[in-house]
């Protein structure tokens, strides 16, 4: 059951969704699974194969421990296939040898569980020689889509499918997802605080300009924090060669504010003083992002704070 409740804790809503359709016996011969990377979607469509096969289900859940499910674990169960990409794309001769192979075992009962991986990157041709087979579906066979990008899926597919929505994993859970990654604890805490995509977190860390932002912004802090007026030389200097569009200028911002809030939650205790300073910081850092939607420039902008909480 530690893997029920595991992927429970990942996606709540599709567990018990899911599950809800499985003690139902309400089941769809296809589903797209949707939802960026990282959210536990390919987890979910074997825990879901798991549920067909399982030769002693517990409480309507799969248990983990039998020959079907533990072959399922390792990717060895004979009628459980899964189809990936071939290079850039899925193509039609893997959806031909799929269906060949469903003929083959058509006329027994056996059940087939097909999952599809990335399915946006079916071509035109394999698209459409699956779609043939979810008008028709074969009895006991079930096939689970899964995809990140729910646009490029065909309307003529999807409408064939139950779509299930993954949702984006909270902060901790991505954290810690991160850290599994080998991403040092310190960083994974302030990437997950910056995106809720695990994707896209794992993009930015391996962005050498991200470390090099990251240390910027952290020196401008430091200046801020100990009113040292260097903070003002160092918007000039440093601050606006290193963020130079705006969508960097906005994650200067938000890593500023994440670094004020970290260092307001460690005073917060101890110095209600302190804690003032912090809450201004944090204030001004936070009304910067919507000056800079406004068009002030990101210069004047940051001269701005630095004036204000500097020379105070
Ligand atoms: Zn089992």
């Amino acid at each position: 059951m530690e893997e029920a409740q595991r992927l429970q804790s990942i996606q709540p809503i599709v567990f018990r969704q899911l599950q809800n359709s499985f003690e139902h016996g309400r089941l769809a011969h296809a589903y797209l699974f949707e939802g960026d990377q990282g959210t536990g979607k390919a987890e979910l469509a074997l825990w879901f194969a798991k549920h067909m096969f399982c030769l002693n289900l517990q409480n309507e859940m799969p248990c983990e421990k039998c020959n079907n499910c533990l072959r399922i674990t390792s990717k060895d169960h004979p009628d459980v296939v899964e189809i990936e990409p071939d290079g850039q794309s899925i193509k039609v001769d893997q959806i031909r040898a799929l269906q060949s192979e469903l003929a083959k075992s058509g006329f027994e009962s056996a059940k087939k569980v097909v999952i599809i991986h990335q399915a946006e990157k079916m071509n035109s041709n394999s698209a459409n020689s699956l779609l043939k087979f979810l008008e028709e579906p074969p009895a006991n066979f079930m096939i689970i889509l899964e995809t990140q990008s729910l646009g490029k899926i065909l309307p003529t597919i999807r409408s064939r499918c139950q779509t299930i929505h993954f949702q984006a994993l909270s902060t901790e859970r991505l954290q810690s997802r991160l850290e599994s990654e080998q991403i040092p604890a310190k960083t994974a805490k302030l990437l997950a605080n910056l995106t809720n995509s695990y994707g896209k977190a794992v993009e930015i860390s391996k962005d050498e300009w991200f470390n090099e932002s990251r240390d910027v912004v952290i020196q401008w802090f430091n200046y801020l924090e100990k009113n040292d007026p260097q903070a003002f030389i160092y918007v000039q200097k440093k601050l606006v060669k290193t963020f130079k569009d705006k969508t960097q200028q906005q994650f200067a911002f938000e890593m500023l504010a994440y670094f004020v809030k970290e260092k307001r939650n460690q005073v917060m205790k101890q110095n209600q003083t302190a804690l003032k300073t912090y809450n201004y910081l944090l204030e001004e850092v936070l009304s910067a992002s919507r000056k800079l939607e406004a068009n002030v420039s990101f210069q004047n902008i940051a001269e701005q704070i630095t004036l204000r909480i500097v020379f105070a």
